[in-house]
């Protein structure tokens, strides 16, 4: 299918993409297409204007600096992946990344693009959230910093108010004496998660001292993990703990039934996941002591 007729435009300055923004209510960014393209084909989204934010290069590219890695909101999925400095500086993020649809759709798909779109089953999302990460904004008259945590408010739907551009993803380094891991449950490779967990774990003489973990596909939107991470900090990541955790993810998961899955299902996936994310971190986590 065809989408409905829509006017393009193709700034080369953030300014000029934020007018053309302002002075339609229906205009909307199109970074990589991958997401919004096919809503369109689809007739689910029937923007008026497109503004085209390929041409813009102070939105491309990235670079690790101090405790933190700073993207481009039009940095391509796969670059970023790709990106030696940034495995160094975070193993999570090419982890991750490996699980977003195929490498066809990661050459295209961009790091702002897709938390901007804020599927409740994406990966990246899940990924800012459970490193604490935050988002840069700009608007006609100013800039702000949204961190991941108030970001997400629905499936699809974030803080971002309409003619708002996402500029710069900002992810943190993992830190030290950290262990990371991301996995998931899809029905094929590429496939949104049915679910996802990625963990974080920091140990000190084997007890866990911080903790941060963060789901996709399980609620409404991509979701922290606050009970489960509470039931492992201060122990070991093993045995009683890991059950206590598993359990409160369990009993935290509130997506319904779909033709996907059942909402027990799910359920059950997000309890293993943490097991399995969580054994996965600490194990790294005690390599890199
Ligand atoms: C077959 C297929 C399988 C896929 N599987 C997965 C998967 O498993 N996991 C996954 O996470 N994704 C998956 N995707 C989606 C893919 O990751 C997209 O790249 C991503 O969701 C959107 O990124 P994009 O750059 O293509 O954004 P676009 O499609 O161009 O835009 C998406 C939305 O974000 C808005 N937007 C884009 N950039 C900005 C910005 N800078 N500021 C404000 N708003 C902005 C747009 O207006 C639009 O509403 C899949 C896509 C396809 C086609």
């Amino acid at each position: 299918m065809k989408p409905p007729l829509f006017e393009y435009v193709a700034p080369h300055s953030i300014e000029e993409a934020l007018e053309a923004l302002a002075s339609d209510d229906m205009a909307r960014p199109l970074a990589g297409g991958q997401s919004l393209i096919p809503t369109m084909n689809f007739r689910i989204a029937a923007p008026s204007r497109l503004v085209d934010l390929a041409r813009i290069d102070a939105l491309k590219g990235h670079a690790v600096e101090g405790d933190v890695i700073r993207v481009g909101a039009m940095t391509r999925q796969r670059d970023l992946e790709r990106d030696e400095a940034v495995r160094r500086a975070n193993p999570l993020i090419a982890e991750v990344l490996s699980n977003v649809a195929h490498i066809v759709i990661r050459n295209r798909g961009t790091v702002g693009g897709s938390i901007a779109h804020a599927d409740a089953a994406a990966e990246l999302p899940c990924m800012l959230l459970a490193t604490g990460g935050s988002v840069v904004a700009h608007r006609a008259g100013g800039e702000r910093t949204i961190a991941a945590d108030d970001l997400f408010l629905f499936h699809m739907t974030t803080a971002l108010e309409a003619g708002e551009l996402l500029i710069e993803v900002r992810i943190p380094t993992l830190p030290p004496s950290t262990g990371y891991a991301f996995q998931e449950v899809a029905r094929r490779h590429g496939d949104y998660a049915l679910a996802g967990v990625c963990a974080l774990v920091t140990l000190e003489d084997g007890v866990c001292t911080a903790v941060r973990l963060a789901a996709c596909g399980v609620a409404s939107k991509p979701t922290r993990l606050a009970e489960a991470e509470a039931a492992l900090l201060g122990a070991p990541p093993e045995g009683e703990a890991l059950a206590r955790a598993a359990s409160a993810a369990r009993d935290g998961a509130t997506a319904a039934d779909d033709r996907q899955a059942s909402a027990d299902y799910r359920k059950d996936l997000v309890a293993a996941l943490v097991r399995r994310t969580v054994a996965k971190a600490a194990e790294r986590a005690r390599e890199r002591a």
